[in-house]
């Protein structure tokens, strides 16, 4: 390999969740974890917002929700929304996950599986992303439905949720309302949703009306700003990639970072790199290395930082997004999963 690695700071992550925590409450503030908790890797992120006293967890799938089960033990609650096989429903099942409900058909054969166990269920409105989720004009036949498998005890409606685009205010507010109409309907079904939930990262920092009872944070709590937005207060990127230098040329120094680590080759040329010597551009991605202008006093070993939180005048990963027309969750998920993952437990003081 080419010898980077990925250095995340989990001082810096307990202290953005500190921050968001704060933020939230009284609501309460779910970690999401899918694509290996954002390529930080799952299980010491898990345990490490776990001990910062997070108790809900978005796992996306069933093999990553049994896999949080095994980080946190009891205790946690975990939310999986993605659709499963019946053999992951089982699974899932057996590891007390919540399962996200966003379709009529899948409802049905939860509670095939189920078997008298009461399995706990949030019920997803389609508030307009339409992506996946109940349909407004299904969603009264949907709720009626959930009610009489409550009552056979084979679901418990824990919640309503949906997901909104976190891009204008406006289409949120739209998405807001239909999902307070959701909430009403499940009621007067007879259903009592206790845990009702909408906001991502964006909505759930900066709008305490999207909040309600849960806010599923993301991007945020790994530092990862919104693309075309400033980053909230107190909350700072908590990985970076690190290259070695393996060879010094006078107009060129290469490092070991390139393509194969998921570094997109669109990016040579546009940005510069932290390095010892302060900021220096980055000239060409190849496939397992790169290069770099000099720095004086530049040696073979040093470390440049091509994104992080910007202790060496590195970008962030929404900075380099932004260059390349994609948001920074993209950037960081795109890193290979076998450069490795070196973790700092250092606390940090931070907010909150
Ligand atoms: C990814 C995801 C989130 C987190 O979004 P961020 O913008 O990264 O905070 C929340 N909810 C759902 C359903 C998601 O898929």
């Amino acid at each position: 390999m080419s010898g980077a690695r990925l250095s995340v700071d989990l001082g810096r992550f307990r202290a953005n969740l500190r921050e968001l925590r704060r933020r939230a409450a009284p609501a309460e503030a779910m970690l999401v974890v899918k694509c290996d908790a954002y390529g930080h890797g799952l299980d010491r992120i898990v345990a490490a917002a776990a001990a910062e006293g997070v108790r809900w967890f978005g796992a996306f799938d069933s093999a990553t929700a049994v896999r949080v089960r095994k980080v946190t033990g009891d205790g946690a609650r975990i939310f999986a929304w993605v659709t499963m096989t019946d053999d992951e429903l089982t699974r899932a099942a057996q590891a007390s996950v919540t399962l996200g409900v966003g379709d009529a058909g899948y409802l049905e054969r939860i509670a095939a599986v189920s078997r008298g166990r009461a399995l706990p269920v949030h019920l997803k409105i389609d508030t307009g992303l339409h992506r996946s989720g109940i349909r407004p004009e299904a969603w009264g036949a949907f709720v009626q439905r959930a009610a009489e498998l409550e009552a056979a005890g084979e679901i418990r409606v824990d919640g309503v949720w949906s997901h909104i685009a976190e891009v204008s205010d406006r289409d949120d507010d739209i998405a807001r309302a239909a999902f307070l109409d959701a909430v009403s309907i499940a009621e007067a079904a007879g259903l009592r949703p206790t845990v009702r939930h909408l906001a991502a990262s964006a909505a759930g920092a900066a709008r305490p009306e999207f909040r309600f009872d849960l806010v599923r944070f993301g991007a945020f709590a790994y530092g990862i700003r919104s693309a075309g937005a400033p980053s909230p207060d107190g909350v700072v990127p908590t990985a970076t990639l690190l290259a070695p230098v393996i060879e010094i040329g006078e107009r060129a120094v290469t490092v070991g970072v390139g393509t194969l680590d998921g570094l997109p080759a669109t990016l040579a040329g546009c940005f510069d790199v932290g390095t010892p010597g302060g900021p220096r551009r980055l000239l060409r991605i190849d496939r397992v290395t790169s290069t770099v202008r000099p720095w004086p006093g530049v040696a073979v070993g040093d470390e440049v930082a091509v994104w992080g939180p910007g202790a060496l005048g590195e970008p962030s990963p929404t900075d380099l997004a932004e260059t390349i027309g994609t948001v920074g969750e993209e950037v960081m998920v795109r890193l290979s999963p076998l450069v490795p993952r070196e973790y700092r437990v250092r606390r940090h003081p931070g907010r909150g």
